[in-house]
């Protein structure tokens, strides 16, 4: 179960502690683009999402996008930013997100993973020693799988909250 439970759970990217992070030693953060950043229905970043990333960049963090979405999606979204970012990602499975940390020039300590999915995003964080917080998903996609999914992840969010 530790597997699925993120280091920090948050309402928003935008709430996201910049300095709460650089106390725990973190360096770089991955940031997941569909419901993180924006709605999946979104193709490219807002005003609002443009400043956050430029704070963060700021602040001193390197940034890597990750996506598990189509990597035209990502390259849209990303046309603004012009970050390193990865698409088509499949996480949870490690490559990628191992390929993300090495653009990111971070030790897996020092690198903290944000995004909005449980079984994708906070396990394969988690699985990898990232530091992981999970913000709420901005619209959920509503899929063939999303009760399933919903019902599982609810007992999660219930353990976070012991
Ligand atoms: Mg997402």
């Amino acid at each position: 179960m530790q597997c699925f439970i993120p280091k920090q759970k948050i309402d928003s990217v935008h709430s996201l502690d910049l300095k709460k992070l650089k106390d725990a030693g973190i360096r770089g953060i991955i940031f997941d683009i569909d419901n993180t950043l924006e709605s999946h229905r979104v193709a490219e970043p807002s005003e609002k999402v443009l400043s956050l990333i430029e704070n963060v960049k700021n602040e001193g963090f390197s940034i890597c996008l990750i996506s598990n979405g189509k990597i035209p999606r990502v390259e849209l979204f990303n046309r603004a930013l012009k970050l390193d970012a990865i698409g088509d990602a499949k996480k949870p499975a490690k490559k990628n997100l191992k390929r993300a940390m090495q653009l990111l020039g971070t030790s897996a300590k020092e690198t903290a993973l944000v995004g909005d999915q449980i079984f994708t995003d906070v396990y394969g964080g988690n699985r990898m020693g990232f530091y992981t917080v999970l913000v709420d998903p901005i619209e959920q996609i509503e899929n063939k799988f999303f009760y399933v999914k919903r019902f599982f992840e609810r007992i999660i969010l219930k353990k976070i909250k012991e």
